[in-house]
């Protein structure tokens, strides 16, 4: 059932594990997420990014919506970093009321001015809104960050962020990147913890493919409530079809995209159970 992302966040608090919110591209990635979460009974979100929303437009929000309707787990449909107020309009306008307004390359009042804007906008259709401060390295879709210009965000300007902007769940920078970690995952917890006791907001830690348990499960301790997964599923997907491909040149399509769905579903069960979500749907 679509169910606000706010609220999910909320249930998830409440029952201290975190949802995963898993990008998808088209109609294949819709039916693994879906398939995913009714099969491990956990809530999910479908998360588009700015990339995929401009190439599917209003039809793939449509598409998202529906699923998410359709289904007897809850789920939202939720936009991935969009700074730009144009997929912002084309979202809220398809009936899409989740955002991530990422001013996080803005200067820090920029930041404050933009996100409590779209904030404003946002809230006055009930709809939830994510912001990130810091910034975070790494490569996703058509953005990549050096890690030079990474920054780590900084709990008492994070209290400040909240306050003034209205926003209803920060993402963190710790250490967290884009994409597919160079060596082992280094996270700050301290800096998470000192983050969470300032501020009373869930929050969303980006950058989710690749950490292990221990890390996921400190994460969530300390506040958590929404890991982002792209690189994994995106893999997955690729995977799978280059594989297929390599099997015979003129495969039959709809199997083809059958084993795509297959190969993005287990990842994202597999996320669902790591996360903690199974069963809480
Ligand atoms: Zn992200």
């Amino acid at each position: 059932m679509l169910t606000p992302t706010k609220t999910m966040l909320h249930m998830a608090r409440d029952g201290g594990y975190a949802v995963g919110a898993f990008n998808v591209y088209n109609l294949e990635g819709v039916l693994a997420v879906v398939a995913a979460a009714e099969d491990e009974f956990g809530p999910a979100i479908l998360q588009l990014h700015p990339e995929a929303l401009r190439h599917g437009g209003k039809p793939l929000v449509e598409m998202c919506l529906a699923a998410a309707r359709n289904s007897f787990i809850p789920m939202s449909v939720h936009l991935d970093h969009s700074a730009s107020d144009e997929d912002i309009r084309l979202a809220l306008d398809a009936g899409l009321v989740s955002i991530m307004a990422d001013g996080s390359s803005m200067a820090y009042d920029d930041n404050v001015a933009f996100t409590g804007g779209v904030t404003a906008l946002v809230h006055s259709k009930d709809g939830t809104v994510e912001a990130e401060l810091g910034r975070l390295a790494g490569t996703e879709d058509d953005l990549t960050v050096p890690e030079n210009l990474a920054k780590l965000t900084d709990p008492d300007q994070a209290a400040d962020f909240v306050d003034r902007t209205g926003i209803d769940a920060l993402a963190v920078c710790i250490g967290n990147v884009h994409g597919t970690y160079s060596g082992e995952p280094v996270l700050d917890f301290p800096r998470l913890q000192a983050i969470e006791a300032r501020i009373d907001i869930p929050l969303v830690l980006h950058g989710a493919s690749g950490l292990s348990q221990e890390m996921i499960g400190r994460s969530i301790a300390f506040g958590v409530r929404k890991f982002n997964v792209n690189t994994e599923v995106r893999q997955a997907y690729m995977s799978s079809l280059t594989a297929r491909l390599g099997e015979s040149p003129q495969p039959d399509l709809s199997s083809v995209m059958g084993s795509a769905v297959d190969a993005m579903k287990s990842v994202v069960a597999s996320k669902i159970r790591l996360f903690g979500t199974s069963g809480k749907g």
